[in-house]
């Protein structure tokens, strides 16, 4: 409680950035809590109680008894857990993630853990014993279904209650219209993900990559080293090319031709193609090109369903 209490003998600040919480002048409505934003978008429930959505870095500074709920058991709600106990925050830390794992790194799902050569522990943002000491009330395997007043509904029926909430429910991988469910079809945004992929990859002679962003561009490159043939197509002219631009996209499309890749830029899918072993797409320009492993890596959408 330490740091609380020397927290409001300065007044009442946000816990992690330091800043003052209260509006000053008229524009603060009588009864309405103060609130940090952060740097990521905040905002309070009509009844006064605190949101903090997206990119969140700051909560706020909650009087004794209070629970703060964190949805979502990825990077951002490890990490927010973490700092309200460093910053000092002593009360109730509800943390509730859909997968089944604890809290993990995501970055080495392509890299490292892909290629083989990190066990999946590795990636552990919270271990049992720092949940422990970090007094973490963890709920897993269960996601939050919806907000109903000062509790959330969780997909088992259960129900916990919050004074302030966190919403760091992160994105899920996109998908393509058209896009069918398919042993051979896959995308990459979790751990199991991972693990079926790289099982797959072990079998498979070919893959192709529907998608040259990041994610595709480093599953290419794991593949050419288990010496798998590799296609990649991109709507654009080259992968990457949004994020790097032309110049270093070039060199990026390049360096993957000469390390085996076969890119097919400007490339519209017009169907996707699925056999007993095997998937592909039909491209507008006429070809079909399947594999015995698709990976489509089209971007992510938003978990904000909920
Ligand atoms: C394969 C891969 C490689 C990457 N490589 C890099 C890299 O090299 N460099 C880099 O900077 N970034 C990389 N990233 C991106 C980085 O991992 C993300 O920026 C990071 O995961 C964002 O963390 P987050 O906590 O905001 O969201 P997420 O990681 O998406 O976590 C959100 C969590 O909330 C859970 N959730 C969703 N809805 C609910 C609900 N209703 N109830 C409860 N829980 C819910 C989700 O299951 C998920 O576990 C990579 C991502 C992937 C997938």
């Amino acid at each position: 409680m330490r740091g609380l209490c020397q927290l409001r003998d300065r007044g009442t600040r946000c816990l992690l950035t330091g800043r003052r919480l209260h509006r000053r002048g008229p524009r603060r409505a009588a009864g309405r809590r103060p609130a940090c934003r952060g740097g990521g978008g905040s905002g309070q429930l009509p009844d006064g109680r605190a949101v903090h959505r997206g990119r969140l870095t700051a909560v706020i500074a909650s009087s004794h008894g209070r629970t703060v709920l964190i949805v979502g058991a990825g990077l951002g709600g490890a990490r927010t857990a973490k700092q309200l106990r460093a910053a000092g925050f002593d009360e109730r830390i509800t943390l509730v993630g859909s997968e089944t794992h604890p809290p993990y790194d995501r970055p080495p799902l392509s890299k490292q853990v892909l290629a083989g050569k990190w066990p999946p522990e590795r990636t552990q943002l919270l271990s049992e014993p720092d949940v422990a000491e970090l007094d973490l009330d963890l709920r897993l395997g269960a996601g939050v279904a919806s907000i109903d007043g000062s509790e959330v509904l969780l997909e088992t029926g259960d129900r916990i209650g919050f004074d302030d909430l966190v919403i760091a429910s992160g994105v899920s991988a996109r998908t393509l219209p058209g896009q069918p469910s398919h042993a051979a079809l896959h995308v990459l945004r979790t751990l199991d993900d991972c693990l079926r992929l790289r099982e797959h990859l072990t079998a498979a002679r070919s893959l192709l990559i529907v998608g040259g962003g990041f994610i595709g561009a480093e599953v290419a490159a794991v593949a050419r080293t288990q010496g798998i043939d590799v296609t990649m197509v991109e709507a654009l002219p080259l992968p990457l090319a949004r994020v790097l631009g032309a110049t270093v996209a070039r060199q990026c499309a390049d360096l993957h031709r000469d390390n085996g890749v076969r890119i097919v830029g400007n490339a519209t899918i017009e169907q996707f193609v699925a056999t007993n072993g095997a998937a592909g797409v039909v491209l507008a320009a006429g070809e079909t090109i399947e594999a015995d492993c698709v990976l489509v890596g089209v971007g992510t959408v938003l978990n904000t369903a909920w």
